[in-house]
């Protein structure tokens, strides 16, 4: 595996980011888009104080059929009126290959969710295209498939496009609703060329206990993170278990600074 770390630019609104250049980045928004004044609302507020790309599910891949599967073409166009007034990218999940054309103009990066890690068709033509992509660690993967799965997306490219996010895999322990790998988290991101970003939301499932890992995996020395907010958790339609509120994410984000400040890094901000 080649010890030369990749350096991601990716285009938000009319800034270019980059991640895997020593600097550490903040991508946050709702689990999902769930309506104009809820993804307007919460953009706004994380881009205020720090986030460079926002996030927003529009197809959700829920364990239950019966749970909110995301507005689809609705929250699509919410997503590129806000991404267009905020002057700012999102990421989005893609969750079938026949959703990369249509995503492709919209987004700055691509996410590929933990259950479709495995998923080599969708892989490969994300292979294809040359936005960057997300690829958040399978719940039951070894770390030696995640870097295989990321071999699948960046086959071909003359430049770097993969960014590795860990969520959280699945343990024997059920009080946390994953277990936050900080294990693998490091050893990718010292062991393998990609950026490596933490998603602590997914990785504890508890909004009371994302502040403490959030802090704990920016100590850890990886490239960014990635949360959930909304402004009213209790009636968000998914993983409203987990969301931060305005004042939390606020606050946790003025600690994020003091920790990277004590470790001579630094917030990339949009200028
Ligand atoms: C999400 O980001 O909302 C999501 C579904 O994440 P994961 O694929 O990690 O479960
Ligand atoms: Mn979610």
């Amino acid at each position: 595996m080649s010890p030369e770390k990749h350096v991601i630019e990716i285009q938000s609104g009319s800034k270019k980011i980059k991640i895997g250049d020593g600097s550490f980045t903040v991508m946050a928004g709702p689990c999902s888009i769930e309506s104009y004044q809820q993804f307007f609302s919460t953009a706004k507020m994380v881009a205020e104080h720090g986030a460079s790309l926002l996030r927003g599910g529009v197809w959700k891949l829920r364990t239950s059929s019966k749970s909110f599967q995301g507005l689809g073409s609705e929250a699509l166009e919410i997503a590129q009126k806000v991404t267009k007034e905020l002057d700012m990218g999102i990421t989005i999940e893609v969750t079938d290959p026949r959703q990369i054309e249509e995503l492709y103009s919209m987004v700055s990066m691509f996410q590929v969710g933990s259950r479709n890690m495995h998923n080599y068709a969708l892989l490969k033509e994300l292979a294809k295209q040359d936005k960057p992509v997300l690829l958040k660690r399978g719940f039951a993967a070894l770390v030696s498939e995640w870097v295989n799965a990321a071999e699948y997306v960046n086959q071909g490219s003359d430049k770097p496009k993969v960014i590795l996010c860990e969520r959280g895999i699945r343990t024997f322990e059920t009080s946390t609703r994953n277990t936050l790998d900080l294990n693998s988290a490091i050893y990718a991101k010292k062991n393998t060329p990609y950026p490596v970003i933490i998603d602590p939301s997914h990785g504890v499932g508890i909004a009371n206990l994302v502040p403490d890992l959030a802090l704990a995996s920016t100590a850890l020395g990886i490239d960014g993170l990635i949360m959930e907010v909304h402004p009213n958790p209790k009636e968000a339609l998914s993983d409203g278990m987990q969301a931060l509120t305005f004042e939390n994410f606020e606050n946790l984000m003025t600690k994020t600074t003091k920790v990277l400040t004590a470790l001579d890094r630094s917030l990339q901000r949009m200028q």
